[in-house]
Formats: structure tokens, C-alpha cells, sequence
């Protein structure tokens, strides 16, 4: 039994979430819902990013001031994640109290200890991204100079400002960059090529209160506010108590794991573990960095093509778990995936229709129909016992390698067993089918077990549904499971035919 510490990035609450989000966070909601069913104490954390110009601008623009802006926004934020069954453990905001003092105290901390200088910037600067961009990041085009991610035009700014001396950690950070941190390890070389061609230069970390004045205020100097990047990044510890309450901190910091997209990768890494080194604390365990999706040809709404509204896919597929059972489907941690809804359509109706939900159907209607719903442990059939544990062995070293997709069709070989088997031993042919009907319960049992942080909601009404519990890992292998009282037969996944589910 372990001890396990998961994170999204805390996002920024200008608009709703959008399926990036939604992307993300299911994959550190997994993660963290496997290691529970590993016996591990696990504290989940996500949250937003409440602080900056480009929410104290959308604030303005709505006449509203930016608190009860991000008031309302952090709260539509919550009801996405309880629609999707996300399990944090604390849904931290920047600005919560205790964040506020702890990102004083930090920052007061690499101030004391000399690692904080007054300075003047100046540089091309993006409003949107709230960043500086130079030679080699912005894009030149008819002689602009452009945002690389928003791609509109930017502006000369000069500025004073306090700079975070990070080229000082330079050596430290090449270093954490060559160990085990950066997962997968393709993003540590690129960040390490970055540092090779620009060197890590020092980093402007406040901004004029005249400016920005939705920040929190830098401790030494009120006409300042903290950089939102270096507010943000250091949630990662205030939401364990840095640095006055230091039990959590030391149960959980250590074991770290960051899940974020491939575009925030260089602030997660270069800068935050220095930061981190800057107030004594040691780097993150891993990072884990995916790629981009994108769906084409759901329809939406209005405007910009690819982009899928997470109320469209739910709309389509009616069962949140389906969402987070395709998305992480088809996920990719090293290369963007681009798919499409007929990709997603026949994954619904191939495995989860057909594959997993016929099998429960069959199985449940047999079982109630020929024993009166009562199931009871036989010899387990040797050759699927076989095939099942190879199955399980295969689904648990993907999901402790963040290889989701991998691990879904390893469970759902123990499904496809289990449905051979059946076609096999004829169960309908039998006046008592207790033997057959065990094993291919046991599969429901273990495949559903493993599926249950995939699909959390399906696998507790399934698992009541035919009487049986989730978990925990040590019982996941055939022959484990005592009895089954079948309630019902259900159906789990209604076809989709061109229109929607359910
Ligand atoms: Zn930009």
C-alpha cells in the first residue's frame, strides 16, 4: 500500500471548460482512481487559476469586478467535473486564503534568500497568453511579429519589473531533466534542446499593480503583483499546506505526479522545478505530459471547426462514463490524435455495445432465468484463467505507465475471453449452467473492476446490479468471487445508429 499524490493544472476560468480540460482531467481522475483500487492513499487535486490580466480584462469587459467573475466561472468548472465523475480530493482556487499566503511566503522566501532582482523588461507581449515572446518563439509575418499559439500581432512593452534569477539553476535543472521525471522521456529532451539553444534566462515574476491589478501583491513591494504562472505553479504545494502545515507536504509531495498538456510543458519543468529547488523543495516525481486531441465532424454549434464542446459529446453518447471511456480510448500521450465521430461511434458500438454490454445481457438473463439469479463458485475453467490474468497483468503495468488506451483493451480482452468461452460451453444449452455462468461472472467481475476508474458509474450499478463488489486489486483473478445474486439483466449501452445513444 502506497501513497500517491495526482494533479491537473489548475485552468483558467475566462470561459468553460472545453474538452482539453475535460482530456486531462480524466486521465489524472484514472490514475487516481486506479491507485485507490491498488490500496494506495491517494489525494487528488485540481482547480483554477483565478488570478491575471486576461480574466481582470474579461471581467471588465462584463462589467463585473473579477471576483465575482471568477466566482461564477470556478463554479461551472465544479459542475462539469461532478458531471463527469472527477474524484478530487480538494478543488483549490488562487484565490483561496490559504494559496494567497503561501505564495507570499514562497516568494518572500527566494526574495530573502537573494534570488529575487529589480529589473526592466522589455519585450514583444502577448495580452492572451499573458507571456513575452522572443526571437525564435514569436512568429514573423509581413513584418508583425505575432503570438505563436494565438497567432495576432503583439505588443513592445517596457516595463519594471522584479526578475526570478533562473539562470542559476540551470545546471540543477539540466540535471532533473536527465533523470526519470519527464514522462514520456521525448518532452525532457526538448526542453533540454531549448535550454541548450537559449540558455535559461531570468524571468521576469511581477507585473505593475497600474497594470495588473488582479494578482496577488508582491510582499516586498505593494506596487507589484506576482506573475499568474508563478501563482499558479506553486498550488501544487500551498493545496498541502506549504509551507506552515507540513504533514500533508511531507506525506505527499514526494510522490508527485503532474499531468499536463505537451504546451505548458516548459513552465512545469525549467521554471517550476527551480522554483521548487528556490524554496527548498525538491522536483515533482513525474511529469506526465500528452499530446493533442481534436474530433472532426461532431456537429456543434457555431464557429470554429474542430473544436467539440464537452455538452456535444455527452449529448451524443447520454452517459458521461462513455465520454471518458472514448476519449481515453483513443488517447496518446507522445503523438496528437486527431479522430473522428465515426471512429468514436464504432468503438460505442463495437466494444461497449457489443463486447462488454451483450456479454452482461447474456450472461445476466441466463443466470436469473436458469438459477433464479444465484450463482455460486465452481471450478474455474483453467484455460481462461489463463488468458484472464495474462489480461490483468498486461491492463495493470498500462495503467501504471499512464498507457490508457493500451489498458482498455486489455480489459476488454478479458470481456472478449469471456464471451468465447461462453460460445464454447453453451450455457443456454444446459438445465445448470453454474459452472459456465461462474466463469464468465468472474470475467464481468474482474473486467468491470479494472474498468470501474474508466467508468466508475457503470461498474457500481453493474456491480449492484449483478452482486458483486469492485476491487479491490488483490481479488481481481478467477476463482476469487464467493457467490453472485443477479438482480437484473441490464442494458448497458443502447446502440448508436447516425443519431444518438440512449
Ligand atoms: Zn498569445
Amino acid at each position: 500500500m502506497g501513497v500517491f499524490y495526482v494533479t491537473t493544472p489548475i485552468y483558467y476560468p475566462n470561459a468553460e471548460p472545453h474538452i482539453g480540460h475535460a482530456y486531462t482531467t480524466i486521465m489524472a481522475d484514472v490514475t487516481a482512481r486506479w491507485r485507490r483500487l491498488c490500496g494506495d492513499d491517494v489525494f487528488f487535486l485540481t482547480g483554477t487559476d483565478e488570478h491575471g490580466l486576461k480574466l481582470q480584462k474579461t471581467a471588465e469587459e462584463r462589467g463585473i469586478d473579477p471576483k465575482s467573475f471568477v466566482d461564477q466561472m470556478s463554479e461551472v468548472f465544479k459542475r462539469y467535473w461532478s458531471i463527469l465523475g472527477i474524484s478530487y480530493d480538494r478543488f483549490i482556487r488562487t484565490t483561496d486564503e490559504d494559496h494567497v499566503q503561501a505564495v507570499r511566503k514562497a516568494l518572500m522566501k527566494m526574495y530573502s534568500k537573494g534570488l529575487i532582482y529589480k529589473g526592466v523588461y522589455r519585450g514583444w507581449y502577448c495580452t492572451s497568453c499573458e507571456a513575452f515572446y522572443g526571437p525564435g518563439e514569436y512568429i514573423e509575418e509581413g513584418g508583425r511579429k505575432l503570438c505563436p499559439s494565438h497567432r495576432k500581432p503583439l505588443e513592445l512593452m517596457e516595463e519594471e519589473t522584479y526578475f526570478f534569477k533562473l539562470s542559476q539553476f540551470e545546471d540543477y535543472v539540466r540535471e532533473q531533466l536527465s533523470k526519470d521525471i519527464v514522462h514520456p522521456r521525448g518532452y525532457a529532451r526538448e526542453v533540454l534542446s531549448k535550454i541548450e539553444r537559449e540558455g535559461l534566462r531570468d524571468l521576469s515574476i511581477t507585473r505593475p499593480k497600474t497594470r495588473v491589478y488582479w494578482g496577488i501583491e508582491a510582499p516586498w513591494d505593494p506596487n507589484h503583483t506576482v506573475y499568474v504562472w508563478i501563482d499558479a505553479l506553486l498550488n501544487y504545494v500551498s493545496a498541502l499546506g506549504y509551507p506552515d502545515n507540513t504533514s500533508r507536504l511531507e506525506k505527499y509531495w514526494s510522490v508527485a505526479h503532474h499531468f499536463i498538456g505537451k504546451d505548458i510543458l516548459w513552465f512545469h519543468t525549467a521554471v517550476w522545478f527551480a522554483v521548487l529547488a528556490a524554496i527548498d523543495l525538491p522536483p515533482p516525481r513525474k511529469v506526465i505530459v500528452h499530446a493533442f486531441i481534436t474530433l472532426q465532424g461532431l456537429k456543434i454549434s457555431k464557429s470554429v471547426g474542430n473544436v467539440v464542446t464537452i455538452d456535444a459529446l455527452l449529448q451524443r453518447y447520454g452517459n458521461p462514463d462513455v465520454v471518458r471511456y472514448l476519449l481515453m480510448r483513443f488517447s496518446s500521450l507522445d503523438k496528437d490524435v486527431e479522430f473522428s465521430a465515426e471512429q468514436l461511434d464504432a468503438a460505442y458500438n463495437t466494444e461497449l455495445a457489443d463486447t462488454f454490454g451483450n456479454l452482461v445481457r447474456r450472461v445476466g438473463v441466463l443466470a436469473k432465468k436458469k438459477l433464479d439469479g444465484v450463482v455460486t463458485r465452481d471450478r474455474v475453467d483453467p484455460e481462461l484463467e489463463t488468458s484472464v490474468r495474462r489480461a490483468v497483468d498486461r491492463a495493470a503495468s498500462a495503467l501504471n505507465s499512464f498507457r490508457f488506451s493500451e489498458a482498455l483493451i486489455a480489459i476488454f480482452d478479458v470481456f472478449r475471453e469471456a464471451n468465447a468461452y461462453l460460445n464454447r460451453t453453451e450455457p443456454w444449452r444446459s438445465d445448470s449452467p453454474n459452472e459456465s455462468l461462474y466463469n464468465a461472472l468472474e470475467c464481468i467481475r474482474i473486467g468491470t473492476s479494472l474498468l470501474s476508474p474508466f467508468m466508475p458509474r457503470v461498474a457500481e450499478n453493474l456491480a449492484r446490479s449483478l452482486g458483486f463488489e469492485i476491487g479491490p486489486f488483490e481479488a481481481l483473478r478467477m476463482g476469487a468471487g464467493e457467490e453472485y445474486r443477479v438482480s437484473e439483466a441490464p442494458i448497458l449501452f443502447k446502440k448508436i445508429r447516425g443519431g444518438s445513444a440512449s
